[in-house]
């Protein structure tokens, strides 16, 4: 195999729609820069070339390594959610053990607790709602 590298360059072909005297273009074919073979335009998921053997830079990840990554993000969503939750938590708290916080504001700043809880709760489900789009 050879040793080389190689990306995979778009071919772009008209689709036989035209307005405003611009031709609307599409890829459905690819070339590989090292040997010049022109591939269905899904090979641009192939780590190296089946024909020569480049190892492709800027292939369009798999979808096996798609989920890595969401998952990989999914953690770091989390992990950046429950570090902020439990900061605005402590700072709540540090807020309510000050002496002039009366009975009124004791009570907002519970109300500001559960609102950063609604906010956290709904950036992870806004994450899952696209994950599973
Ligand atoms: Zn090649």
């Amino acid at each position: 195999m050879s040793s080389s590298e190689g990306r995979w360059i778009p071919i772009e072909s008209p689709t036989g729609i035209e307005a405003f005297g611009i031709k609307e273009m599409t890829v459905t074919e690819v070339r590989c820069s090292a040997c010049g073979s022109e591939e269905d335009v899904s090979f641009t998921g192939y780590e190296y070339c089946p024909r020569c053997g480049a190892k492709m830079e800027g292939r369009t990840p798999s979808m096996g390594e798609k989920d890595q990554e969401l998952t990989a993000l999914e953690k770091r969503l989390q992990q950046i959610v429950r570090d902020k939750e439990t900061e605005v938590s402590n700072l709540l708290d540090a807020l309510k053990n000050e002496k002039e916080v009366n009975k009124q504001l004791s009570l907002r700043l519970d109300m500001c607790r559960e609102i950063y809880r609604d906010v956290f709760t709904v950036i992870i489900k806004a994450f899952y709602l696209h994950r599973n789009e």
